[in-house]
């Protein structure tokens, strides 16, 4: 994930500068700013260090990127963050399809269900800790016949499924810390909020069966007053605490809502605490 995201930036910066470049030179009746030709000027001067690769990354990383819109946050966070958190939770991992296994009735001291094993286990076997981050990210998947990079990264997403939206804060500072590390001023990040129970609880009342003839109703033949009777028992039911849920782990984050408060184990910025400050304490 990490090399993904590094290789995007630098294919977004590249455009933005040759953009920038272009419209510098054709601007005729305007010419670069001071500012522009300097940006240009250490742009190719880094560009042509071709013994030293890291010149443009360098470059690259302090350059202003402006916003990062359309963030989906569980695609943002690392590989590695998704094990610490499973292990701290005490979840299992199969390791046959490298996956996570949350099991919402048992707690951390339960065994693992057969074919499982303790994530903890990942602390000791480094080859399992490996095929998970290979399996949780895009890192060293290579394409086969009728297996491509669009199939493997979304078919990331339920194999680390199983964690916590409780740790959305925490992956929230991570984000917020990472993209000030590489200049990005405003992010526009986006979590979709837990719906196992409200999921089932629509499957278990199921849609109102139609009233008869006369009754006012809508194109599928629901009447309003079903539909009001509908809602009110989904949210009551499930909609609104999962909802509220979500929102309260999501404003858990001190990255984005700066407060001096005590340190806490999901607190990864520490913004204000003890005096230290993390550039991502003032993403917008
Ligand atoms: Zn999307």
């Amino acid at each position: 994930m990490a090399a993904v995201r590094r290789s995007a930036i630098l294919i977004l910066c590249s455009c933005c500068l040759h953009a920038a470049r272009l419209s510098a030179q054709r601007r005729q009746s305007s010419p670069a700013t001071a500012g522009e030709s300097r940006a240009v000027t250490a742009f190719e001067k880094a560009r042509a260090n071709q013994a030293n690769g890291l010149a443009l990354e360098a470059f690259l990383r302090r350059m202003p990127k402006g916003g990062d819109l359309h963030m989906h946050l569980s695609g943002a966070v690392y590989a590695e963050t998704f094990l610490k958190d499973a292990v701290e939770d005490g979840l299992c991992v199969n390791p046959n399809i490298d996956s996570l296994v949350r099991n919402p009735e048992h707690g951390p001291s339960t065994p693992c269900q057969q074919g499982s094993v303790p994530a903890a286990t990942i602390l000791q076997d480094q080859k399992l800790y490996d095929a998970l981050v290979d399996s949780f990210s895009m890192r060293a998947f290579v394409p086969t016949p009728g297996v491509s990079g669009h199939d493997q990264f979304f078919a990331t997403f339920d194999r680390f499924g199983g964690l916590d939206k409780s740790h959305s804060g925490e992956w929230l500072d991570e984000v917020a810390s990472r993209a000030a590390a590489q200049n990005e001023q405003y992010l526009e990040v986006m979590m979709t909020p837990e719906f196992s129970a409200s999921a089932r609880l629509g499957q278990a009342v199921g849609w109102p069966v139609a009233p008869g003839a006369g009754s006012a109703q809508d194109i599928v033949g629901t009447a309003p007053q079903q539909l009001e009777q509908l809602r009110a028992k989904l949210l009551e039911g499930a909609v609104r605490a999962e909802a509220d849920r979500s929102t309260r782990h999501a404003r858990g984050s001190p990255a984005v809502r700066p407060d001096p408060r005590p340190a806490s184990a999901t607190d990864v910025s520490g913004c204000g605490v003890n005096g230290r400050i993390d550039p991502g304490c003032d993403q917008a």
